[in-house]
């Protein structure tokens, strides 16, 4: 049970790149970052307009000479100071993460990276060579892994009490964008046009979250090959997908599915992610996140409820309150937070036991996400047909 206290012996002052005035992330960023003091907000860069960037740092009560006009004036001018920033988040469009990402860590300073990593695996690549020679820390805000939830499946499945894995189903299908609602929203036209998006709409902003928690799940099965085929149903979004369907086939004879969506008509989230073993399935849905299904063969369903007991321990240990009241995405993405500053620290100290010991979304994981993508639109965009895993 989390109780508030610092899991880091000081807090590390931290900046931020975007998530500014009505940004749809920044304020889980903040929420999250500060939620048990492990870090400090103390600059930022938060906005692409100077003046409202700086207003906004204002608001949230930094000093005024420590809001910065833009990245490069932000690490510049921190890299300064005695009391300078030890780590910053990027939570812009894509098309900046890779320029912003690689500066903070040429300036030594640890990351938080908003998803996709970046456009390309070469990439990010260079981003996981940068941070392994600089010795430094890049997590990726995967935000829906730091449920308790995903934990007890993850040790559910690795206990063997599904049998042997066979199918991964996985879903993030929401139907917010059935029309072309970007005409008359900034925020939402970025995502459907290559430039500042990247190869892809829904592989890369929904899908790869499912994807991640699949990772976390049942972190033996490895891509042997997959097949995608992409849809722009709002035909000006092409070449971007705003549906997408990817078959997988792993190396060890399991298979997986991930349906992509941003037309589901109706649906709210529907990310889904469903676990299927020789003896019993898991299912977990992120609009009911405090419960995860359990269904062996030839009993009855069981649900079972974030906090209890019964679960196993790593499913506990990072709970905040009792059984019965709900946890949500803001406790998720303060948990992931919370080994993110962990890992800082222990970097930093050179302690490789309790580094060892943390599990994060890493820039592994970031990168195996731009990695999936690029294999998605490599297969959709020759017809839709099996491509080896590279
Ligand atoms: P948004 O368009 O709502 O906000 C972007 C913010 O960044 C704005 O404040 C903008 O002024 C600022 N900005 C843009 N370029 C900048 C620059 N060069 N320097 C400084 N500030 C800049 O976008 P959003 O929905 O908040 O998405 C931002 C990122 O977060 C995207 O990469 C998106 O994929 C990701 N995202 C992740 C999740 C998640 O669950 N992890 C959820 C939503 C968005």
């Amino acid at each position: 049970m989390m109780n508030g206290t610092r899991r880091t012996a000081r807090p590390i002052r931290w900046a931020m790149v975007g998530g500014g005035c009505g940004s749809q992330i920044g304020y889980i960023h903040r929420s999250a970052a500060l939620r048990d003091r492990s870090f400090d907000l103390v600059a930022g860069a938060f906005d692409l307009d100077p003046a409202r960037g700086r207003a906004f740092g204002a608001e949230l009560g930094l000093a005024p000479e420590r809001c910065y006009a833009n990245h490069e004036a932000l690490f510049d001018g921190e890299a300064a100071r005695a009391d300078g920033i030890e780590a910053v988040s990027i939570a812009t469009p894509n098309s900046t993460h890779f320029a912003i990402c690689r500066a903070a860590l040429e300036h030594g300073l640890h990351v938080v990276c908003e998803k996709p990593l970046c456009f390309t695996v070469a990439e990010a690549e260079e981003l996981q060579r940068l941070a392994h020679d600089r010795g430094r820390v890049v997590g990726v805000t995967y935000g829906y892994s730091g449920y308790g939830t995903i934990e007890q499946a993850r040790a559910m499945v690795a206990a063997g009490e599904l049998g042997e894995v066979r199918l991964v189903n996985l879903q993030f299908a929401h139907g917010f964008h059935s029309a072309a609602v970007e005409d008359d929203n900034p925020a939402i036209r970025w995502r459907v046009d290559p430039r500042f998006a990247g190869p892809s709409y829904v592989l890369g902003d929904l899908a790869t979250h499912p994807l991640h928690l699949s990772e976390v799940i049942c972190p033996d099965l490895k891509v042997r090959r997959l097949l995608c085929a992409r849809q722009s149903f709002v035909k000006s979004r092409a070449p971007l997908e705003d549906n997408a369907v990817t078959l997988m086939e792993y190396e060890n004879g399991a298979f997986g599915t991930v349906w992509t969506s941003a037309v589901n008509a109706g649906a709210i989230h529907s990310q889904k992610v469903r676990i299927v073993g020789s003896r019993a399935s898991l299912e977990w849905w992120d609009e009911r996140p405090n419960q995860l299904s359990f269904e062996v063969q030839g009993e009855p369903a069981r649900v079972l409820e974030r906090g209890m007991p019964y679960l196993h321990p790593e499913a506990l240990a990072e709970d905040h309150i009792s059984v019965g009241h709900a946890e949500g995405l803001f406790e998720s993405w303060a948990n992931i937070y919370g080994r993110f500053a962990a890992a800082m620290e222990a970097t930093d100290r050179g302690d490789a036991a309790r580094l060892a010991a943390l599990r994060y979304p890493d820039i592994a994981a970031g990168v195996e996400g731009v990695r999936w993508v690029e294999n998605c639109v490599r297969s959709a965009d020759a017809g839709g047909t099996w491509v080896d895993y590279l």
